[in-house]
Formats: structure tokens, sequence, C-alpha cells
């Protein structure tokens, strides 16, 4: 299969507004979060009477068939987009329990009593003091609770044009209603236009691999949670309701030395940044990097996000700013030639190139494309001339692929 890459970055944000609600709707958004639980739940529980091979159903398509009809009659006030929103929601929970599964992990058939509804574009429309929500007995307008202007980062998220306003999810918390908006906007960067990219990838054998060619291994980490998790083994089996709680979260105790560990890891590469004369160091975007990772456990899913925020606190000191790239064809991308193709990629630490033979280790010429994303995303600044780089084990690339060697460092 070939495809082709598009470069870009999309930053994504929550901003969590409390909204005023008009008594006389609240009792009709309380029965509207009622029915959008019951029809999760109506949705959920299909999914785990299977199919007819016996499979937990997850499709979300497949559920729509199965369940829409049902579910519009036993929620016969519930509006159209907040069924189908409610259906997906279910979907990705019981996704969540067939990915625990596949891991070896446990997990149970989900039960909906949040006090929650998830607002897809089409259920809420957002105005600049104000939204309208989807609910039963028809709309109800809810004004922002916003700090003075000038005092709250929400207003820039809600206000300012360059951020779209996208699904939100509706939360009822000690009598009040808070709107959590997610937001996102292209990543057209203000800060310099110019400056050398470190890229960093991510993985759960080589915790993380720079685009100059430092690796660091995962071993350490993966040991001392297979220890904790023979420990964990034991406290399953007593079967408690808080023994479970802790199966898929991460301990206290464990988490103390893994954060000492990855505090380290951050450290240098902080440190490789700085060496390399780098002004921005790039991640993949973390928010589904468990849904790209087959092997990866909640627990590495913990160790990236505490990596990548220890290593934008310490980077920060030194200048340097952290960003989250949009991950898209990173690995099968060849970082030499941009060859893109599903094949590139034989084996998983291998990298072999279809078109030009480039072969590198995996997670190397991941960490080498997640770079160049960025050096990319330069492209699009209103100051034109990209001048970005990426820093490379002998020397940089720049946005026109041209090769400008330079010392190389040990
Ligand atoms: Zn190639």
């Amino acid at each position: 299969m070939i495809v082709n890459a598009v470069y870009g970055i999309v930053i994504r944000r929550t901003v969590v507004v409390k909204l005023a609600v008009p008594n006389e709707r609240r009792d009709d958004l309380c029965e509207t979060t009622a029915q959008f639980q019951q029809a999760a739940q109506m949705v959920a529980d299909r999914a785990f009477e299977r199919d007819d091979d016996g499979y937990v159903i997850t499709s979300k398509t497949k559920l729509h068939k199965l369940t829409y009809e049902q579910v519009r009659e036993a929620t016969n006030e519930l509006n159209a987009d907040l069924v189908c929103a409610a259906r997906n929601y279910a979907a990705d929970s019981v996704k969540g329990v067939t990915s625990a599964w596949q891991n070896g992990k446990y997990a149970t058939h989900p039960r909906f009593t949040a006090n929650t509804v998830v607002y897809n574009k089409n259920a809420v429309t957002y105005r600049d003091n104000h939204c309208t929500l989807a609910a039963i007995n028809g709309r109800v307008k809810a004004e922002y609770i916003l700090p003075p202007e000038g005092e709250n980062p929400q207003t820039e998220y809600l206000r300012d044009n360059e951020w779209e306003l996208r699904e939100s999810t509706l939360h009822y918390r000690n009598g009040d209603y808070y709107l959590h908006v997610g937001v996102a906007k292209d990543d057209e960067p203000q800060e310099a236009e110019g400056g050398t990219v470190l890229g960093v990838d991510l993985g759960v054998k080589t915790i993380a691999t720079t685009s100059t060619g430092r690796m660091w291994s995962a071993g350490y980490l993966n040991h001392r949670r297979r220890e904790y998790e023979t420990i964990r083994g034991s406290l399953q089996q007593t079967g408690t309701e808080s023994a479970h709680r802790t199966i898929d979260g991460i301990g206290e105790r464990e988490s103390r030395w893994a954060e000492d560990y990855l505090h380290r890891i951050s450290k240098a590469l902080v440190q490789e940044a700085v060496t390399h004369d780098c002004s921005t160091i790039a991640f993949e975007d973390l928010t589904d990097i468990r849904d790209r990772m087959p092997a990866a456990k909640a627990f590495h899913v913990w160790a990236f996000r505490r990596l990548y925020e220890y290593v934008e606190y310490k980077a920060a000191e030194f200048g340097i700013g952290t960003k989250q790239v949009d991950p898209a064809y990173t690995s099968q991308r060849c970082s030499k030639c941009g060859h893109t193709e599903r094949g590139n990629r034989p084996k998983q630490e291998r990298f072999y190139c279809r078109k030009c033979g480039y072969e590198v280790h995996a997670d190397y010429n991941a960490a080498k494309n997640i770079g160049i994303k960025h050096v990319h995303a330069g492209q699009k600044s209103p100051r034109g001339r990209a001048n970005r780089q990426l820093a490379l084990k002998s020397g940089t690339l720049n946005v026109s692929d041209e090769f400008t060697s330079a010392e190389v460092s040990a």
C-alpha cells in the first residue's frame, strides 16, 4: 500500500468552562444525562452479546445497525445526535475492554453511571458568551461563567478564531454543570522560524530514540514492571474491588522508582538537544499512542506522558520548546527518500525501504521522520522561508532535504 503522508501539526486542548444553566432547564439536562447513559449502556450490552462468530462487537457501524432503532425507541426523547454520540462513547469503552484483554489485563463489561454527556459538533453550538446544548424538551442555552477577561485562558480558546471548537463533554459535579470543550488548531509556530529540531521516537522496547541516533532502552523499566505485575497478580486473585482498581493504575511505590528513572532519561534527552543546539524537541502526538502501539501497556503510556512532561519542563530552562507532531506514517516513511509504504517495515525493529534500500533501526527512522514533520511544518509559516533543520548524527537536514554536513558529535 502506498500512501501520501500529509505533514502538519494539530494542537489539541480541553478547556473546562462552568455553565449557568437556567433553573427551569436543569431537570431536562438531568433527564438527558440519564437517557444518554441508558443509550450507552444498551449499546455496550449489545456489544457483549457478541456477533455470530462469538466476538464482542467493537465496530461503530455494526453497533449502529444493531442498536439504533431500539435505542431510539427506549430513549424516545433523546436527540438523534446524542444517540449517535452515546453509541460512539459506548463503542470506545468496549474497545478499551477488548484491548485490555488482548494485553492480558483484567477488565469487565462497562457500566455507564457517570453524570456525563458527550456532545458532538451537531449537538452543541458555541457562541462567544454561551452555548446551546441538545436536550430533552429542546436546546438548553447556558451562559459561560468565566473569570474576568485577561485573567483566564478559556477566553482565548473560546473566542479566538484560530482555535476550532470540537466535541465536548458535559459534566455534572456538586450541583454545577461544566462543559469540557475540545479545541484544536493547526500549529503555526510563532517561535523562532529557524532553529534545529531534535526528533524523538517513543517505544516499548527502546523508550526513547533521537534523530541524532541516541537510544535509551526500556529494559530496566520493563523488568521492574514485570516484578510488580507478579505482585499484582496475587493481589488480583483476592478479587477485592480495591485490588482491581490498582491493576490498571500505577501504584504509588511503583511510580516513584519509574519517575526517578524517567527523570534521568529526560535530562539526557534535553542534554542531547543542548549539545546539538536545538531549539525544539519534537515528539509524536501522545493522544492515541496506545492504539498505535499494540504492545504498549497502560504503564508505557503513563511513562511516555511523564517523560514528555519532564522533557518539556527541563527543556524550557534552556529555552528549548517541545512539540507533539501528527504521528501518521512516521513508522512507514523512509526518512532518506520519503517513500511511504507499509511494507517498508518488515520486522518490528528494522526499517527497510523498498524503494531506495535504506536499512536502519526502525525507531531511529521514526525519530527522524518525527523531526522532519516539524521541519516541514515550518514551511507553512507566514514569514515564509523555512529554515528549520533536523539534528542528525552527522549533521543537519533542512526543509528542502539538502544535507549539510557538520561536526559529528559523540
Ligand atoms: Zn527510501
